[in-house]
């Protein structure tokens, strides 16, 4: 077997952000796509994307030219966020995610944080800005899991 040189040998803070996006685009809501990964060490304990709860609505076949419908801040008003269905799935199977690490493609809005924090997931690695994605001026839900010590990063590549 010759070694290939030019082989790049990802690192697995590479193979759960591509991930994360994958699954990012199998969201059926038309406003936003967000894919979440939950791994502890280099192993993956659960996954998510955004959508309404499975069995109720898809919103982009319901809604295909009106869109989803709106809550008050202008979210998909029917949609779990991907962090809650990946930390919902591992919940309701029994995994201990106390200490574990949540990949998402876009950084957790203020509830989102809530329960992440209350999860006890210590870090949170997110690619892109909620603030930027929403035109508010604060990284609210980052800001929230940092003050109370999640550790916080955003994935450069
Ligand atoms: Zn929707
Ligand atoms: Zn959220």
């Amino acid at each position: 077997m010759s070694l290939d040189i030019t082989k790049i040998r990802p690192e697995f803070d590479d193979i759960f952000m591509e991930l994360a996006k994958n699954l990012a685009q199998r969201s059926h809501c038309i406003k936003a796509q967000v894919g979440a990964v939950l791994t502890k060490d280099t192993r993956i304990i659960s996954i998510g994307y955004n959508g309404p709860p499975a069995g109720t609505h898809n919103c982009d076949e319901e809604f295909p030219e009106a869109g989803c419908p709106r809550d008050a801040k202008g979210s998909c008003s029917l949609a779990l966020h991907a962090e809650q269905n990946a930390i919902l799935f591992a919940v309701k199977n029994g995994s201990n995610i106390e200490g574990a690490t949540l990949f998402v493609t876009l950084a957790p809005c203020i509830a989102c944080a809530r329960v992440i924090y209350t999860m006890k997931i210590s870090k949170v690695i997110f690619l892109h800005s909620y603030a930027a994605y929403k035109g508010i001026g604060k990284e609210e839900g980052v800001e929230f899991l940092r003050t109370f010590g999640v550790e916080v990063e955003q994935y450069f590549k």
